[in-house]
């Protein structure tokens, strides 16, 4: 396929190497081969599209929300090593931008989910299973999952679909050792994090996190964004009734516009823009999770 490349600033100092749905990625002009800048833009993709409008102050809350919960998961290595002009973020970006090391990726969603919802719950329907893995009868949306189940995916390219994967594929990707230290990682993650979520009436009903290795210090480090609402279901504690769809913390308004007659979506086209409500609320909703959660007003 052909390779992603949406508009992205120019930074002084660095070039731009790499774009994903929501991150571009650059390397310093200067050779060094260890750090990489991550910059998340406002975009915002729904069904494996990235939209052709974008979320104001999206990127800035990715950042500041993923930043927030580095700090409170001391312990499990991350990539971050400065996020300000003082530690050399260009200040045409600085907000949304972290200077990081540079981690040689595993191609590989963790994801972790402590309730059943979405993809899982229409698998479980169809087969009992979540992930090839054996679930108890009579669970609805919403059910929450004991134990929490660690449900890996392959990453698939921008415009793909993520595909879901055994715990044993996981093994013949990586080997016994990583495999068995990304399950680990990403299951005290979600252990630790949903904590410290539901202390402020916030489910998080699951998450997925991307390591890479660390080729300076050989460890399995934490990459990416981490725990904001693009890559996690947070669901308001308040409102929580299982063997519905719960109201969350993400993209619901601009996927529940998407499939309604109003857009005019045939699903099969690339997205209509988004009209100016949407676009709005979902921004409120953005910036919602990140207040809720860090109990910080965003600024
Ligand atoms: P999505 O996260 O929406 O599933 P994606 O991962 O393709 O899709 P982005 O998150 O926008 O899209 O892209 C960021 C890219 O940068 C990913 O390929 C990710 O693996 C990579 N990346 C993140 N942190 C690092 C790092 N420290 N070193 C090297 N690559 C990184
Ligand atoms: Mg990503």
């Amino acid at each position: 396929m052909t390779a992603f490349a949406p508009d992205h600033a120019q930074l002084p100092g660095w070039r731009h190497v790499y774009s994903g749905k929501v991150r571009d990625l650059y390397e310093p002009l200067d050779g060094r081969d260890d750090v990489v800048l991550v910059v998340a833009s406002d975009r915002i993709s729904a069904y494996d599209h990235v939209l052709a409008t974008e979320i104001p102050d999206k990127g800035r809350v990715l950042t500041q929300l993923s930043l927030w919960w580095f700090e409170r998961l001391g312990g499990i290595p991350n990539h971050v090593i400065a996020a300000d002009v003082v530690g050399g973020v260009p200040a045409a970006v600085e907000g949304r931008a972290m200077i990081c090391r540079r981690l040689a990726m595993y191609p590989i969603e963790c994801i972790a989910r402590g309730y059943l919802t979405g993809s899982g719950l229409v698998e479980y329907r169809a087969s009992g299973t979540l992930c090839s893995l054996p679930l108890p009868d009579g669970l609805v949306d919403g059910s929450p999952l004991y134990p929490v189940l660690f449900t890996p995916s392959a990453k698939a390219e921008v415009g793909e679909h993520d595909e879901n994967i055994t715990y044993d594929a996981v093994v013949t990707m990586v080997g016994d050792d990583a495999a068995a230290q990304l399950r680990a990682l990403t299951l005290e993650l979600y252990t630790r994090a949903e904590a410290i979520a539901r202390e402020r009436g916030i489910i998080l009903a699951d998450t997925k996190v991307e390591f890479g290795l660390d080729p300076v210090t050989g460890l399995i480090t934490l990459g990416d964004e981490v725990l904001t609402p693009d890559s996690s279901r947070f669901w308001d504690a308040a409102l929580y009734a299982p063997g519905q769809a719960q109201p969350s913390f993400d993209k619901q308004f601009v996927r529940d516009w998407l499939t309604s007659d109003a857009s005019g979506w045939d699903r099969t086209s690339e997205p209509p823009p988004l009209p100016d409500d949407v676009l709005e609320r979902t921004r409120a909703r953005y910036v919602e999770a990140y207040e809720r959660l860090t109990g910080r007003p965003f600024v």
